[in-house]
């Protein structure tokens, strides 16, 4: 049953064809697009062909609280973040026990004890670009909202930011334009959110760079404001670590085409290979300095230090070819640029951690104790659904049993990203059977949220599927903070802190996963009822 029967309008033959002409237009004219899987287009000659972006014709319904519910506590789910990332004991506990079963997490960490252990951390800030994802939970007998569950939260390459911003535009276009009715129930002006996601994000990559700036050469007199006039001419950069051959590059071109054009601010796209044969580091005070390859000859500035590396890649373990890359990134560790995210707050998005917060008390350690911070402890965790360990204490052999006994109420979780790792409901069982029981406690066990259903049509590589669709809210957080070492969760100080826009996916309600990259899902916007 769909919780708006009467939406989206129905159209005839012309005004559906008009609609998508329009659709398709605006979208390849606006950026709103993807390079094509090589199924889809064989060849793809210099790299120059494009497809629009998966997206919905019509935003999709979605209650006003719940989404101003959720972009209020993004400012909070910031900071509990960051203070998780500088809890380096507490996370070691959790990190140092995943270690022993999960090969990627033991990774990560070693990249942090070996730092530690060797020449130390040289960097004083962090940069967090998270995303915190959410669905409507309704009620099982009446089909009602019942109020916003988390389904996870991002805190590495937290992608889509620009493309969201740019179907919010699109559909507010389409509305604009004449191609949605004038009677189409509940779309008008005041009920399509503006999304500055691409502007946010931008923004945080950019006050991260104005602080590092600041910090190591405060005669460079860089700030935001005049940046425009003086940033080209300078020695500084963002880099953003890419994978190779990525279809999402247009995404992450609109934060740099923002950074450089707003802001003045030289991006680098760089992928772990380039980053040995191009950078290297000047000791003692550990800069990463990078000679781009293009670079003129006779130019004066070749050399630039880079201020924030990025990362878009590097939060699965495909990402690393092998130890060279492993390598690579103890390397961009180990240097002072600020990081987005360090490797402490790579893992502080590990599902494990989202686990022990949702027990009250461990979440009460980080959050809600300063002063402004009154309520939110409660706040965030009437957002969480249940989440059960899988391992030997009390809680993890009620899950084990529960995982067995009861399966369909369930999605079991590894220590991973990027879609498409999740075991469902019935396949549960089975799959723990086929894995040795002590790796069991390298899963999380998590309630099913049971999204509200709502029809939607989707343009796929120029292809219209209609039927019953269900959404997944991403709220954008950016955060820079400078550590406080080994101190208490409350120490660290906040530089920036700001909530950044937000993306909606849509995938077919059958379909377990939404990742629109996975091939599952798609961009949405919201229409706000
Ligand atoms: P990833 O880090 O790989 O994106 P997620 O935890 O976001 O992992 O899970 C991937 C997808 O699985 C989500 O986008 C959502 O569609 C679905 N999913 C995850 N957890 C739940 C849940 N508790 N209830 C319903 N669907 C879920
Ligand atoms: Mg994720
Ligand atoms: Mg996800």
């Amino acid at each position: 049953m769909s919780l708006y029967p009467s939406y989206p309008p129905n159209l005839t033959a012309e005004q559906l064809s008009y609609l998508i002409t329009s659709f398709t237009d605006y979208s390849l004219s606006h950026g709103l697009i993807v390079r094509p899987a090589p199924t889809f287009i064989p060849t793809n000659p210099s790299n120059s062909l494009a497809t629009p972006a998966p997206v919905t014709l019509w935003p999709s319904p979605f209650p006003r609280t719940h989404f101003e519910e959720a972009r209020s506590l993004q400012q909070f789910c910031n900071l509990l973040y960051a203070r998780v990332s500088s809890d380096r004991s507490w996370l070691g506990d959790l990190s140092t026990s995943l270690s022993l079963v999960d090969d990627f997490i033991s990774k990560l960490w070693a990249i942090h004890t070996r730092l530690k252990s060797e020449n130390g951390y040289h960097h004083k800030y962090s940069l967090g670009l998270f995303r915190s994802d959410y669905m409507v939970h309704t009620s099982e007998s009446e089909f009602a909202p019942l109020g916003i569950r988390q389904v996870e939260f991002n805190t590495i390459a937290s992608s889509f930011g620009a493309l969201a911003s740019k179907v919010s535009e699109l559909h507010r276009y389409l509305w604009r334009s004449g191609a949605y009715p004038p009677t189409a129930e509940y779309i008008n002006d005041l009920s399509l959110p503006r999304n500055e996601a691409i502007e946010r994000l931008a923004e945080g990559l950019a006050k991260a760079h104005e602080i590092y700036i600041q910090d190591v050469a405060p005669d460079a007199k860089y700030t935001l404001e005049t940046a425009a006039s003086v940033g080209p001419n300078s020695s500084y950069g963002i880099m953003f670590v890419i994978q190779d051959g990525e279809r999402n590059a247009f995404d992450q071109r609109w934060l740099e085409y923002h950074l450089t054009q707003k802001y003045g601010i030289r991006v680098f796209r760089v992928t772990f290979e380039d980053i040995r044969k191009y950078t290297h580091h000047v000791r003692p005070k550990y800069e990463l300095l990078f000679v781009p390859p293009h670079a003129f000859d006779g130019r004066k500035q070749q050399v630039y230090e880079i201020s924030v590396v990025y990362y878009r890649t590097g939060y699965g373990p495909d990402d690393y070819a092998g130890q060279e890359d492993w390598n690579t990134r103890y390397f961009l560790e180990e240097s002072r640029a600020i990081k987005c995210p360090t490797v402490l707050t790579q893992l502080a998005g590990s599902k494990k951690v989202q686990q022990v917060l949702a027990e009250k008390k461990n979440l009460e350690r980080f959050i809600g104790n300063e002063r402004g911070e009154e309520g939110i402890a409660e706040r965030i965790f009437e957002t969480f659904a249940a989440i059960y360990p899988m391992d030997e204490s009390e809680a993890g052999l009620k899950a084990r049993k529960l995982a067995f006994e009861e399966p369909h109420r369930f999605v079991l979780k590894p220590q991973r990203e990027g879609g498409g790792n999740n075991i469902y409901k019935d396949k549960i069982p089975e799959f723990l059977r086929g894995l040795e029981e002590e790796k069991w406690q390298g899963y999380i066990l998590m309630e099913l949220i049971r999204p509200p259903e709502v029809e939607n049509l989707v343009m796929r590589n120029g292809e219209m599927m209609q039927g019953k669709v269900v959404g997944e809210l991403g709220v954008y957080g950016t955060v820079v903070w400078k550590d406080a070492e080994d101190g208490e969760p409350g120490d660290i100080d906040i530089l920036y802190n700001e909530e950044a826009g937000v993306l909606l996916r849509t995938k077919g309600s059958s379909s377990e996963e939404g990742g629109v990259a996975a091939g599952f899902g798609c961009v949405d916007s919201c229409v706000l009822v």
